[in-house]
């Protein structure tokens, strides 16, 4: 469950995310109700089975089954603020009933890592790149955007706007605001990998910022949830 949102007295809208239909909306009609059974199941960030019947707008809710929740019970802050971070930032990016199953595997296997990690916030980097490349828009790690060559030891450039990093031919004259260091770009690449092919899990310092400024970029605005992170690491 990705969010959710009151709906008149008693009712609630759930954005979930389904392995079949990728994101959709339901309704749980009474779910604000103490008594509620499927209101009290769908905890935030809670992977759950349901079973749904289509209303008249909206789909409908009438069987939610926990499989999985990290969050009843004591909750760290900032592991809870981060997961929510990973779900807000997968709203925000994911049209609604566009199965997306990558995605899907992506999320689920990164709220189980946050759970469980003494240091949450460092995991958002491979998150969000991982996120980017699943979705298509994760810059080339080997290709320098403008002129296609290889990144040699002055490191790369990122350009925002241009959706990539830069080689030093095209790039070198910019001064070093945006520039990664050949470490940064060995950095960038093992930690947008799959698992096993080489692949690191956390960023260097310069990675971590333009990554998430990549993630920026492309959603045109910060996640809510992002400022609580910095607040909480
Ligand atoms: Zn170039």
């Amino acid at each position: 469950m990705l969010r959710a949102r009151v709906l008149g007295e008693a009712d609630r809208v759930y954005t979930l995310l389904t392995r079949e239909r990728g994101k959709l909306d339901a309704i749980a009609k009474g779910a604000r109700r103490a008594k509620s059974a499927i209101g009290g199941r769908l905890e935030p960030l809670a992977e759950v089975r349901v079973a749904l019947h289509r209303g008249r707008s909206l789909e409908v809710l009438t069987e939610v089954r926990t499989i999985r929740s990290y969050w009843n019970g004591l909750v760290r802050p900032d592991a809870f603020a981060t997961a929510s971070l990973l779900a807000e930032t997968v709203d925000l990016f994911c049209e609604p009933e566009l199965p997306l199953p990558e995605i899907y595997a992506l999320l689920a296997g990164a709220v189980a890592a946050v759970a469980a990690s003494t240091a949450p916030a460092t995991l958002l980097p491979r998150f969000q790149l991982r996120l980017l490349d699943a979705l298509g828009l994760a810059p080339a790690s080997d290709a320098c955007v403008r002129c296609g060559g290889d990144f040699d030891r002055h490191g790369a450039w990122l350009d925002l706007d241009a959706g990539g990093l830069g080689c030093e031919r095209c790039y070198g004259a910019r001064g070093d605001a945006h520039a990664f260091s050949a470490e940064d770009v060995a950095n960038f690449r093992a930690l947008g990998a799959e698992r096993g092919a080489g692949a690191v899990l956390l960023a260097t310092p310069k990675v971590a910022r333009g990554v998430d400024d990549l993630v920026t970029w492309h959603l045109g605005r910060r996640p809510k949830a992002r400022a609580l992170v910095h607040e909480l690491t």
